[in-house]
């Protein structure tokens, strides 16, 4: 019978980041189809506090705790992850694909003799565990199985909803790792400044930017700076996440008018990003169809586009707003300031 474990980590807060919750929602679906035991283990800097979120989760909690744990390490993130597994004699380890697990656990499978596979985005399988994932850019959708075990998924962030339940006292297992001697001070932590990271995973919007933010209006002038503030107000104001259109980032490299703020990691498309939010919104872009394919797995679309037969309008969206993006969007910042007042 399989056996499986998640693996969890906390923020800097010791709370449990919403990937892992996700990766605990998946893990639980999956232990209750195949009727196996299901363990969670958790690498934080407290594990007992940030067990509490895990309280109902009707599993057994593993925890390892200390302040070695408090941030990302390869060394000691990689000995945690050994010690839970080795203390769960897991078969099947689900972990979160955040950038903190995503470093370690392809070491932490080759220490324990396993195997891993990255990017799942489901689990299915009534007998046999078979895995989703998705292959050259996001146009061929694979179904996987393997034999080997102890066997490690690392699950896409935003394809399972994210355990909510009831928080509490939970009885949680610390144990022991033997950590190798350090190499590796985290002397502080260098964030971007506030408001500079646009690129937000966990939003619950995308906010596309297509190059006609920088063409030329009505007026027959380019409006470059008024369409940056409108749209950093916008992301301040909504607390989504900017996407692009190629056109739009490749301008800098061509001697055009830019937004200085979108570089190609926010380019959504064939050639781009395929990020996964519940709701879209596009603006000034075309929708065309390499841009629009990095929209796979947004659920909800919106466009504004002054083209009433651009490709949002050919079924592409569900909504589009054959309207001027300056003021639409003018408008909705004043709304979304009325509402924070
Ligand atoms: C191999 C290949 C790979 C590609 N990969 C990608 C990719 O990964 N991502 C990607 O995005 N593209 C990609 N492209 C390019 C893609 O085909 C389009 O050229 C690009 O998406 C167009 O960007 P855009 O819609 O922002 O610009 P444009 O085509 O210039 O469209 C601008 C739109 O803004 C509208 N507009 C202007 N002013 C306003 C206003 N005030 N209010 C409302 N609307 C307004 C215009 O009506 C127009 O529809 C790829 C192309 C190729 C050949």
């Amino acid at each position: 019978m399989e056996s499986i474990l998640v693996l969890t980590h906390g923020n800097e807060a010791s709370a449990l980041t919403k990937a892992s919750l996700e990766a605990v929602a998946a893990g639980m679906g999956l232990a209750s189809r195949l009727g196996a035991p299901l363990s969670i283990g958790i690498v934080a800097a407290d594990g007992s506090a940030a067990a509490s979120a895990l309280a109902s989760a009707g599993a057994r909690l593993l925890a390892v705790s200390g302040a070695a744990f408090a941030q990302p390490r390869y060394a000691t993130d990689a000995a945690a992850c050994q010690a839970l597994c080795r203390a769960a004699r897991a078969s099947i380890v689900l972990a979160p694909e955040s950038a903190r697990f995503a470093r370690v656990m392809a070491g932490v499978a080759h220490r324990l003799g396993g195997f891993i596979d990255t990017h799942i985005t489901a689990l299915g399988g009534a007998e046999h565990v078979e895995v989703t994932r998705w292959f050259y850019r996001q146009r061929v959708e694979a179904v996987l199985s393997r034999a080997a075990r102890p066997w490690f998924l690392l699950l896409d962030a935003g394809t399972h909803a994210a355990f909510a339940g009831a928080p509490g006292s939970a009885q949680t297992e610390q144990v022991a790792v033997e950590l190798p001697a350090p190499h590796t001070t985290v002397t502080g932590l260098r964030a971007p400044q506030q408001g500079a990271q646009t690129i937000r995973p966990d939003a619950g919007l995308l906010f596309v930017a297509g190059a006609g933010w920088t063409k030329k209006q009505a007026d027959g002038q380019v409006h470059t700076s008024e369409a940056g503030q409108i749209i950093l107000e916008f992301l301040r104001g909504s607390g989504a996440s900017l996407g692009s259109s190629k056109s739009l980032v490749d301008q800098g490299s061509e001697g055009q008018p830019v937004l200085p703020f979108l570089t190609h990691l926010n380019q959504v498309g064939q050639t781009g990003a395929t990020p996964r939010h519940p709701k879209g919104l596009s603006t000034c872009c075309h929708g065309e169809e390499p841009h629009v394919v990095g929209w796979r797995f947004i659920g909800e679309r919106r466009a504004i586009s002054l083209d009433p037969n651009c490709g949002w309008t050919r079924g592409k969206a569900d909504v589009v707003y054959v309207a001027d993006a300056f003021q639409v969007m003018t408008k909705v910042n004043a709304l979304l300031a009325a509402r924070k007042a």
